[in-house]
């Protein structure tokens, strides 16, 4: 009989496990027998990590979109609609259409989406988390001639939590190339006591600001932004002028887990850390950002998850029992100015060892930039 696999979610997450999944159907099984339909609001797949390169003018925003279908093998089926229930009860989706699908296996993929509003103001920062406020923060830049820079992280989780950083120290690179450094501040706020959540991490970072003269405030909890004034200030009432706000905003998991009241209360979905199973429902899967697993919101996350997802849902198609487990496998490359980069891998028991920064590491982000299309999103390996 016909099995039907429902993706919910065109990002890196999603795209990687609908191609993986046909690679090996159409090799290990009869493809006929399993039809992949994959759900995405968007046409058009965006590589996130590109804006940060866009805010400092190193490259443009259409180097980071490309259309869902153009990534896709041709077995999976796109349906570019918007989902506005998931009813795990009676294995449902409710599209926006009124339409519903009913599957057998679902992969919750549906990412982590942003929320500017929530702060008074906040939606006057640049910054490099979208392409708006990455284009805004390329004009502001370029006509920057010094001053006081706030780089702010307004809540965690955040995507991808080793870029504010990256930003932070490719900017004070920027200002010192232009000769205005000796006239910049630059401070980084978080609610957190580490510049990023993990002690390893943390230290290398915390040595760059420091070698650097960059200042690090800990446990800021922004409350609101006067941007007439250019304040920024905590909830617990300090406050900081600046002449360059840089903000990355409240995340939460997407509206639809929130609807179908699925999700804990910022809408990450409770996933098993090691199935990768959503709680007390066997056929969901969730990957990527969307889960509310212990690790870091990184596209490398999802490229580990897909694997064992794919893995499992193969092997339950077989009759098999569920085998592959998750160990919490995480690899991010992550520049530590311009021209430099390292690299953490880590997993749930292994902690990070990251080298020194080096050039070949800076180009190796670089190159995947570009190869990101056809290695990852394609699964081409
Ligand atoms: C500045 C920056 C730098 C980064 N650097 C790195 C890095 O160096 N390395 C790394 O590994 N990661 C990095 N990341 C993180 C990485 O980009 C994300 O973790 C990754 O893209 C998450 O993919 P995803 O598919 O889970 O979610 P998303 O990309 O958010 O995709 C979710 C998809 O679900 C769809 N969707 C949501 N709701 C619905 C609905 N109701 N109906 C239909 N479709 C829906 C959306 O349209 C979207 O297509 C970075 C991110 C940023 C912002």
């Amino acid at each position: 009989m016909l099995k039907r696999i429902a993706i919910l979610g065109g990002g890196a997450a999603g795209t990687m496990v609908a191609n993986r999944l046909a690679k090996r159907l159409y090799k290990e099984l009869k493809s006929e027998q399993v039809e992949i339909t994959l759900f995405s609001k968007d046409e058009n797949h965006i590589y996130w990590p590109g804006y940060l390169f866009v805010a400092f003018n190193l490259d443009d925003p259409e180097s980071f979109k490309k259309r869902e279908k153009e990534l896709l093998n041709p077995s999976v089926k796109l349906q570019t609609e918007e989902v506005n229930k998931i009813d795990l009860n009676n294995r449902t989706l409710v599209l926006k259409s009124g339409a519903s699908y009913q599957y057998d296996y679902l992969v919750i993929a549906t990412g982590s989406e942003y929320h500017y509003e929530e702060i008074q103001g906040y939606d006057s920062v640049v910054g490099f988390y979208d392409e708006i406020h990455a284009l805004k923060m390329r004009e502001t830049l370029n006509s920057f001639s010094g001053g006081k820079i706030v780089v702010n992280i307004a809540r965690l989780p955040i995507r991808c939590p080793p870029a504010p950083a990256e930003g932070t120290l490719i900017l004070d690179d920027i200002l010192r190339n232009r000769g205005i450094r000796n006239n910049s501040e630059i401070i980084f706020t978080t609610p957190i006591n580490m510049i990023i959540g993990i002690k390893e991490a943390h230290a290398l970072l915390i040595n760059e600001f420091e070698k650097r003269g960059i200042q690090f405030v800990p446990y800021f909890t922004v409350a609101s932004v006067d941007p007439q004034n250019k304040v920024i200030e905590s909830q617990e009432g300090d406050k900081i002028k600046y002449d360059l706000l840089i903000g990355v905003p409240p995340h939460s998991g997407a509206q639809v887990i929130k609807a179908s009241e699925i999700g804990d209360r910022m809408g990450w979905v409770p996933t098993d850390k090691y199935t990768l199973q959503v709680k007390d429902h066997p056929e969901v899967y969730a990957i990527g950002d969307a889960t509310d697993l212990p690790i870091s919101k990184a596209g490398a996350t999802a490229d580990f998850e897909s694997y064992i997802i794919v893995d499992n849902i193969i092997s339950d198609l077989r009759g098999e029992k569920i085998k592959k487990t998750y160990d919490g496998s995480v690899m991010c490359f992550a520049a530590a100015g311009l021209g430099k980069a390292t690299v953490f891998r880590f997993n749930y028991t292994i902690p990070p060892n990251p080298p020194t920064p080096l050039d070949t590491l800076w180009w190796v982000k670089l190159m995947y930039n570009k190869l990101y299309w056809d290695i990852t999103a394609r699964a081409i390996l």
